[in-house]
């Protein structure tokens, strides 16, 4: 079964045509997991999973790019965050949904830093969130949905601080979402326990790096996603991304991996419906 890990029809970029990208998901026979970045999409992923039992589950949390005010400017589609503060309780009480499949996304993103922040603060801020949000992943016995993304020149640093954050946590159920970096990055994540996400980035071109890692990761450990409405996979890049277009994600898996398109639908599926006890 194809199974988009991770989207965000919780988002307004939705608003007007949610009906008809559903619909479409319905048709195709797959499942979507729509995933929280604050307290207020966390909430609308919770609807969403609640009005579509079956096809769309909620995952919930409090992204590290919402820990302060700040422009910031994703793939052509500019947007003003929030700041909010995390709230343990809140979250465990949302959570009390059948339907909340994961604690996520959470993380650690030092690429989008307000100027005005010193980083020794900004870094602290999101280390502190990231382990309140892993204590109630473990707390709940929910996996948790990693983002990770490190300032230019400098990837490798965040995954090393949230790799250490999870070591010392002694928690290892989690998936890293969107993987970018490399392969010796991903080794280690692997190495202690994670299971690894691709977006429609491995179908851009000029990814050398990244082609390796998705051949180097065992395809058992491996897991597809679209994250839309961002990265629109190549046949469609510059459009708004849909859960659907995770057929071309795994379309690459397989042309990279040297396997049928079919073989990875099936285990990407399934390593999908077990991580996250999909029913
Ligand atoms: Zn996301």
């Amino acid at each position: 079964m194809l199974i988009d890990t991770h989207a965000h029809l919780n988002f307004s970029a939705y608003k007007n045509d949610l009906d008809e990208v559903m619909q479409r998901i319905i048709d195709d026979g797959m499942r979507v997991i729509n995933v929280g970045s604050q307290y207020s999409t966390s909430e609308r992923a919770v609807k969403l999973a609640n009005e579509h039992p079956g096809v769309c589950y909620a995952a919930i949390g409090l992204h590290p790019i919402h820990l302060f005010d700040m422009e910031v400017d994703e793939a052509e589609m500019p947007f003003t965050t929030r700041q909010e503060k995390f709230s343990a309780e809140r979250y465990q009480a949302l959570a009390r949904d059948p339907h909340v499949v994961a604690i996520g996304e959470m993380g650690l993103d030092y690429f989008h830093r307000p100027p005005k922040i010193k980083e020794e603060e900004f870094e602290r801020a999101q280390r502190w969130t990231f382990l309140k949000g892993v204590q109630l992943a473990m707390k709940l016995r929910l996996p948790i949905i990693l983002h990770c993304r490190g300032a230019k020149g400098d990837e490798h640093r965040p995954y090393l601080h949230m790799l250490k954050v999870l070591k010392e946590a002694g928690y290892s159920r989690g998936v890293l979402h969107c993987f970018t970096a490399d392969w010796p990055i991903a080794k280690q994540f692997l190495d202690a326990g994670f299971m690894i996400s691709f977006t429609g980035v491995i179908t851009y071109p000029k990814t050398k790096l990244l082609e390796e890692a998705v051949k180097k990761t065992p395809l058992d450990r491996l897991m597809v996603e679209t994250d839309a409405p961002y990265l629109a996979p190549q046949m469609v890049r510059g459009k708004r991304n849909e859960p659907r277009f995770v057929r071309y994600v795994a379309d690459r898996v397989a042309e990279l991996k040297g396997i049928t398109y079919e073989e990875v639908e099936e285990q990407t599926g399934k390593n999908a419906t077990e991580f996250f006890r999909l029913r």
